[in-house]
């Protein structure tokens, strides 16, 4: 959600209205109010399903929101289209058979395994697994699959797979370059490839299992040259470019695919 905080000073006679709505219809748009106490400030938030959050004072009256709106208007629509492209994108996923799954940057089609558990029968792999140029789901059992199941299945496949792949690039990587950390940590913040903390901590995003390799690569060698640079300074990039050659090339593929891992995301988050 990306946000722009304006002052809005709000006048004397300014009361507060008991029959304020928390949410409200304008041009066509779904308005949903935060009220705070104490904030002076009026924020403006566009949300992925389409609808525009505000937070402002307990006080602010509905004309002064709705000026608000106004004034903002273009900005608001600039970003709903941005949200509706992004969405076109990248349509939720529905679990069918040849749906394409981005996986190390690579495309690959789901298909379904029906396995029979019977005696003697040899070992059949179960749950998700990557054969060839296909992702496959193997099950045993009788009842519909929901997609609800298989997202979260999917969801730790990718997330077992992607600790994987990060532990081994920090290990290749935090060798060649001399640079070791004191922990990394492995999780899924939702804006953040990456980071690294002045007490020599890295943590990443297991999340960039969907990037090609030498994506994964640039981020762990970005983070582990923070180790020496704590900010990107020339001396920094030319760390980075040491290991790297190619950086801006990775860098460009991190910033065009901000939303490809949100397929992970159950739809509510
Ligand atoms: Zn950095």
């Amino acid at each position: 959600m990306e946000q722009i905080s304006l002052f809005s000073l709000l006048p004397k006679s300014a009361k507060r209205s008991p029959l304020f709505p928390n949410s409200f219809m304008y041009r066509g748009v779904c308005i949903t109010l935060i009220r705070k106490p104490y904030r002076r400030v009026m924020q403006l938030g566009v949300e992925m399903k389409g609808g525009v959050q505000i937070s402002c004072a307990r006080r602010t009256t509905l004309k002064e929101i709705k000026s608000f709106l106004a004034e903002h208007w273009k900005w608001i629509q600039k970003e709903l289209s941005e949200r509706q492209k992004i969405k076109r994108r990248h349509p939720v996923k529905k679990f069918r058979t040849g749906e394409s799954f981005l996986f190390q940057g690579k495309s690959l089609k789901l298909q379904y395994k029906h396995i029979r558990i019977r005696q003697n029968e040899p070992f059949i792999e179960k749950g998700f697994y990557i054969k060839n140029k296909n992702l496959i789901y193997g099950w045993n059992r009788l009842e519909d699959l929901g997609t609800h199941f298989l997202r979260q299945e999917l969801r730790s496949f990718y997330e077992k797979k992607g600790k994987l792949l990060l532990q081994e690039a920090v290990a290749v990587f935090s060798s060649r370059m001399q640079l070791v950390p004191k922990a990394v940590r492995i999780g899924s913040q939702r804006s953040l490839w990456g980071s690294c903390s002045s007490e020599g901590n890295i943590s990443l995003n297991w999340r960039l299992v969907v990037a090609p390799p030498e994506v994964i690569n640039y981020v762990v060698i970005h983070e582990l040259a923070h180790l020496k640079y704590l900010d990107h300074s020339s001396a920094f990039w030319s760390l980075v470019a040491r290991f790297c050659p190619d950086y801006k090339k990775q860098e460009a593929w991190l910033g065009h695919n901000t939303y490809t891992p949100d397929f992970l995301l159950s739809p509510s988050e």
